[in-house]
């Protein structure tokens, strides 16, 4: 339990006062067949009317998926809109702060500038950990939110899950997780916690595991009362009905996507076992994500060779405690054999 967290205190004011957008769709309920309460244009192709705005068909086919149910879950145009809503939801301009652990996620740093929020940056221990006292000590009254990304994207190791807990416990703000990799962790979802912790709010997406980059749909997932907030503030129509649809087709093949994450879980470890075996690495971080960190003898040399032969990694060397790392994204089995063809060749020209 923590607490000392009151949601009360943590949202906006403006936030509690806001009467949202009511659309046409929102005041009506019951069954009907003939529609001119919105504008929309009557002649059927497809895509004529508004999309639902609570995309219900939608969040009863994640809750099968996810064991959550749709009054605790937000969907968003990717988690990156999501991410935004709680910056506006809980965080005043010029005046309160964020705590992120880096390296990481480089979106919660520019959400913060868009949202005028000053970003309180710890690192993270040399096991790429939270470190508990220190995230403490650099919040303060002001901090709205911590925000944890476990698998940590470009680190791409799982969090502890009794720091995560210790932070829950004590943390002034809301805590949130980012799971957008945690299909391909060993762990579970915190999700579970979600009954204990009013201040937890975890995001995932369907951009990564689920193949759906293209669609944009986030997740968050939090307490009713959080939802309810989120749910206010958010445009109306933030789903569009192409995406609610396409999601909801290749939702339906859950199998499709197990094979999937398991052949790239396969993946990651023989290239893992290859990496390893490179003289020009120095070392290759252990993985609960689909990429993997590594370091190199000289990263920018290594990004420029690949690009040449028309394979882009990311080269993370710029940030702060990466020095000459890159990060590779797990491909096909065709993909990966290329990778590792000039990888070879590189390493034999050194
Ligand atoms: C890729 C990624 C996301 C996903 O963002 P979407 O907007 O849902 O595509 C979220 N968090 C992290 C850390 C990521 O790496």
């Amino acid at each position: 339990m923590n607490q000392i967290f009151s949601l009360n205190r943590i949202i906006r004011e403006n936030v509690k006062r806001l009467v949202p957008y009511s659309s046409a769709r929102d005041e009506f309920s019951g069954e009907a067949s003939v529609f001119l309460d919105a504008n929309e244009n009557p002649y059927e192709n497809g895509v004529n009317r508004y999309p639902d705005p609570l995309q219900n068909q939608l969040k009863k086919r994640l809750t099968q998926i996810k064991g959550i149910a749709p009054d605790r879950m937000i969907l968003g145009n990717g988690s990156d809109e999501v991410i935004d809503l709680l910056f506006r939801a809980f965080c005043e301009p010029n005046k309160d702060n964020v705590v992120i652990c880096t390296p990481t996620y480089g979106m919660y740093e520019v959400a913060a500038g868009i949202n005028a929020i000053e970003i309180k940056e710890v690192a993270l221990d040399s096991n790429f950990q939270p470190d508990v006292d220190v995230v403490m000590n650099a919040a303060n009254e002001d901090s709205k939110m911590l925000l944890l990304c476990s698998p940590n994207n470009p680190t791409a190791n799982l969090y502890d899950e009794g720091k995560i807990i210790k932070l829950l416990d004590n943390f002034p703000g809301v805590v949130i997780v980012d799971e957008a990799y945690i299909d391909f962790a060993p762990g579970k979802t915190l999700t579970h916690k979600l009954d204990k912790y009013p201040n937890l709010v975890i995001l995932q997406t369907l951009s990564k595991a689920w193949g759906m980059a293209g669609i944009r749909l986030g997740i968050g997932f939090a307490c009713e009362e959080i939802i309810e907030v989120l749910n206010r503030i958010k445009p109306p129509y933030n789903v569009n009905c192409l995406t609610q649809a396409k999601a909801l087709e290749l939702l339906d093949d859950e199998a499709k996507y197990l094979n999937q994450v398991k052949e790239i879980l396969k993946a990651r470890e023989e290239l893992n076992h290859f990496l390893n075996g490179l003289s020009f690495v120095k070392k290759v971080y252990q993985s609960d994500s689909n990429f993997i960190l590594v370091q190199v003898d000289n990263a920018k040399q290594l990004y420029h060779l690949l690009l040449q032969k028309g394979i882009i990694i990311r080269d993370r060397s710029g940030m702060a405690g990466l020095e000459n790392c890159v990060r590779i994204s797990i491909g096909t089995k065709e993909e990966n054999k290329l990778l590792c063809e000039s990888l070879t060749e590189y390493n034999s020209k050194l």
